[in-house]
């Protein structure tokens, strides 16, 4: 059987804030709840929901690039939390990160062609001469011209910078690339050629991908599974067709209802969002989702509903009691 190019497992991040005046408390924040999936190599896989459900910490503690509190993460099998030295260098080359603000990454002093070259030499791939033929094959393979490796980062447009952004992503030969939100600060028309490149990359390179997003019609569009994630966990995961046409949990409905398709007999007033997340230093007992929830039973109250697979194989999984009865009785 084909090993998983990453695996996570009941994967956590806390943090502890101080909120209160003018008696200050200390409080944990459950940013990332027991959190797991599974991608498969050349695979795009999504992780969907609204701002501050946990998505992007969770996408940064599986990398380290802040330290998770529990869980597992594999990557080709290997013990990621457990890796130190060389073995983490090494990983942390096949496994690279691209921002949603890109600019924010790139030394604003340094040209893009050191900002190319130096990860190279740091990883003794290739130095001089060698690293900046590279470098210039990588701006034209994203679609920039060689001659900006002597250009700043502020001499470039948004979708430049992060067509540069994934440049530097690749100077390293990834396998993975866990790309945060990568189109939301672009304008729509820069947005569908930035994902047409990243499309065509993967097909080319055979990248797999975890794609941060809280737009569903483009984690439609890029990603073949998808996991949509509520205060900290995920709440459905499964094809993304499935889990975008056709969710069995209410939440991923709400988010499917008011994300915007292409279809003009779908065209009109789009149902908005109901109420706000809630905070993850106090969330509400039982199901997380229960003050918003139409669907909300009086279990739901008190009663964490467990994530149990979809009784069709390959469908995915639910964390919901009123979606796991409908779905059995079936
Ligand atoms: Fe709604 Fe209850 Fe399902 Fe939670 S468990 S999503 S409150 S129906």
């Amino acid at each position: 059987m084909m090993t998983p190019i990453l695996e996570v497992q009941g994967l956590k991040k806390h943090f502890s804030a101080t909120r209160g005046f003018p008696r200050r408390e200390t409080v944990v924040v459950k940013a990332v709840e027991d959190v797991s999936f599974t991608i498969m190599p050349g695979e795009a896989f999504g992780l969907v929901g609204e701002s501050g459900c946990g998505k992007s910490t969770a996408a940064r503690a599986l990398m380290r690039l802040i330290e998770p509190d529990g869980g597992k993460v594999l990557f080709k099998g290997e013990d990621v939390r457990a890796a130190t030295g060389s073995n983490l260098k090494k990983m942390r080359r096949k496994m690279q990160i691209v921002f949603q603000d890109p600019y924010s990454s790139l030394n604003p002093r340094q040209t893009i062609g050191s900002a190319l070259m130096e990860p190279m030499k740091v990883h003794g791939i290739a130095e001089g001469k060698a690293a900046r033929i590279r470098a210039g094959g990588l701006l034209e393979e994203v679609g920039l011209p060689p001659a900006a490796l002597d250009r700043f980062p502020h001499e470039f447009s948004g979708g430049q910078r992060q067509r540069i952004g994934l440049a530097r992503a690749l100077t390293l030969e990834p396998e993975l690339i866990v790309a945060d939100e990568p189109v939301s600060a672009l304008d729509v028309s820069v947005q569908a050629q930035v994902l047409l490149l990243l499309k065509e990359l993967r097909q080319r390179r055979g990248l797999s991908f975890l794609f941060v997003s809280h737009d569903l019609s483009v984690v439609r569009w890029f990603c073949d599974r998808v996991a949509v994630m509520y205060l900290g966990r995920i709440v459905e995961e499964g094809p993304s067709g499935r889990v975008l046409a056709d969710p069995s949990h209410p939440y991923a409905k709400m988010l499917r209802d008011a994300s915007p398709v292409p279809d003009p007999a779908r065209r009109g007033v789009l149902p908005r969002i109901i109420g706000e997340i809630p905070s993850a230093a106090n969330p509400p007992p039982g199901c997380p989702f229960h003050p918003r929830c139409a669907e909300a039973e009086e279990v739901c109250k008190s009663l964490l509903p467990p994530f149990l697979p979809l009784p069709a194989a390959g469908q995915g999984g639910v964390a919901c009691h009123v979606a796991q009865r409908r779905l059995q009785a079936s």
